[in-house]
């Protein structure tokens, strides 16, 4: 299995960043052919979504998030730690993404990105990927 990581450096507090050329950039690199990648975020306040990445769309997300889990509502969390909000959404959101790689592409449906989601921002993340070959 190979193991690589992602740099992310988000500059909101929540954000959704489109990170499939990065995750296709390290396929062509390791001339990836057949097999799976594990894509893996390690942090608890950020997660992963497979969906559109159209900018409204995106928009509509973080509106959703809100609505959900409100950023100034009252959580117990926040008295030794100001990101509930960020914990909550992250925990209802993919923390890994499972993605076949066939001749060196992602199978990806027409309109799928992988998105990663800042969600206690800004910070320096990380997406750790792994390569198993089928
Ligand atoms: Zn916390």
């Amino acid at each position: 299995m190979i193991y690589k990581e992602i740099a992310i450096n988000t500059q909101s507090r929540r954000e959704i960043i489109d990170i499939t050329e990065s995750v296709e950039r390290l396929v062509n690199d390791l001339s990836f052919g057949d097999g799976l990648i594990d894509l893996f975020v390690p942090h608890a306040t950020a997660a992963l979504v497979l969906n559109e990445g159209e900018r409204g769309l995106i928009q509509d997300f973080l509106s959703m998030f809100e609505r959900l889990v409100p950023e100034h509502g009252k959580y117990m969390h926040n008295s030794i730690d100001n990101n509930a909000d960020a914990h909550l959404i992250s925990s209802l959101l993919c923390k890994s993404l499972v993605i076949p790689v066939a001749k060196g592409r992602l199978e990806l449906g027409t309109w799928e990105r992988v998105l990663f989601v800042e969600l206690d921002g800004p910070r320096a993340r990380k997406v750790r990927a792994y390569f198993v070959n089928g």
